[in-house]
């Protein structure tokens, strides 16, 4: 059975090669053939023959397939894409300007049941691998050159789609590699960003193995019982704990630290809610997502208006706390932030 090639790290391919005794200068190239120039054929440009039918029997270069593409009037494109296994996942291309950042899936599903999020309620099916995290990026490039030329960069990445990154580390850090490697795509690291619920057994490896991506932390509430209620494994992880564990990382791989805070009506956006917030950061360098929350079919909680919104931002701006109310991009298509739920796509 082959193997995919976009699952290799650039060192894990010199090791395969290596391995296979084929061509050390082989893996580069590779690299510089299909992330730079985006070619779909195995490469065969300065590729010893050998090389090339190695290849040809043992990797596959295969990309998700497009199941449903839907577009939002804001430019939104929210893929589903579809996995060898007939598995599917969402994936969301968010306009800015003429550029996209690409919001990334790392679970069918997710484990973490948070009380707030449509993907939490469709439990874990499984991990994605390396390749298929990185295929979607691929894929929606592919698509964006076909469909929108002259308009197809991608510009930044978000793991803020399905699934619990750090719960999937060992893909998702390879695909952060990848992503980054200057023999591939090239991506700056703090253009990349990790959300996580507060997954604590990967923040606590994140020091020292992750590359210095952006970490945001779904924070939602700093009061144990409001944050139980949200975030499941808030139980077993409490918030005291990430706080300290993300204040640990070394400071540069820190820059600011974002907090995302989903401000859900009568809940946790009141004014001494927003007081607490402010407490827990200020001084810190934090910068704070306030995502006013999403509807789907069947949720329990409600949005907060603008003026209750604006409210509260002005609490949290007392403390000097800078924050931004998250605009809701592909809305109409249920892409926003945890609407996403591939099951009832
Ligand atoms: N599992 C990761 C990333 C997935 S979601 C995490 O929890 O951080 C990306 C962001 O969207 C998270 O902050 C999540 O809490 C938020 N979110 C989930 N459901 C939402 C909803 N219905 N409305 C607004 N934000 C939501």
């Amino acid at each position: 059975m082959k193997t995919s090639f976009y699952q290799y790290t650039l060192a894990e391919l010199r090791a395969l090669f290596a391995a296979h005794g084929l061509h050390a200068s082989g893996p580069a190239r590779f690299f510089h053939w299909h992330y730079k120039q985006h070619r779909r054929e195995p490469c065969t440009e300065d590729i010893a023959k050998l090389t090339q039918s190695w290849v040809r029997e043992h990797l596959s270069f295969d990309l998700p397939e497009v199941d449903t593409v839907q577009l939002s009037a804001d430019r939104a494109v929210k893929f589903l894409f579809r996995f060898a296994d007939g598995k599917k996942v969402e994936t969301v291309l968010i306009p800015s300007k003429k550029k996209y950042g690409i919001c990334l899936s790392s679970q069918v599903g997710c484990a973490m049941k948070c009380s707030f999020c449509h993907t939490g309620l469709q439990g874990l099916e499984r991990h994605l691998g390396t390749h298929e995290i990185v295929g979607q990026l691929l894929a929606a490039q592919r698509w964006l050159t076909e469909h929108r030329p002259g308009d197809d960069r991608i510009s930044t990445i978000v793991f803020m789609g399905q699934g619990e990154p750090l719960h999937n580390f060992d893909a998702v850090k390879a695909a952060c590699e990848i992503f980054h490697t200057q023999h591939g795509l090239s991506f700056a690291l703090d253009k990349i960003t990790i959300s996580t619920a507060g997954y604590l057994p990967g923040l606590e490896r994140w020091s020292s193995e992750m590359p210095e991506v952006n970490i945001a932390l779904s924070l939602h509430s700093t009061e144990t019982s409001k944050r139980n209620e949200l975030i499941p494994i808030n139980a077993k992880y409490p918030v005291e704990k990430l706080l300290q564990v993300i204040n640990a990382i070394p400071r540069k791989s820190k820059r600011f630290v974002i907090y995302e805070y989903l401000l859900a009506r009568g809940f946790n956006d009141g004014e001494a809610d927003a007081r607490k917030l402010g407490e827990a950061l200020k001084g810190k360098k934090a910068f704070v997502n306030l995502i006013p929350f999403n509807p789907f079919p069947g949720a329990r909680y409600q949005r907060p208006t603008l003026s209750e919104i604006n409210a509260f931002k002005a609490t949290l701006d007392e403390y000097a706390v800078p924050s931004l109310v998250r605009i809701t991009k592909g809305h109409e298509i249920l892409a926003a932030c945890g609407q996403l739920n591939s099951r009832q796509s």
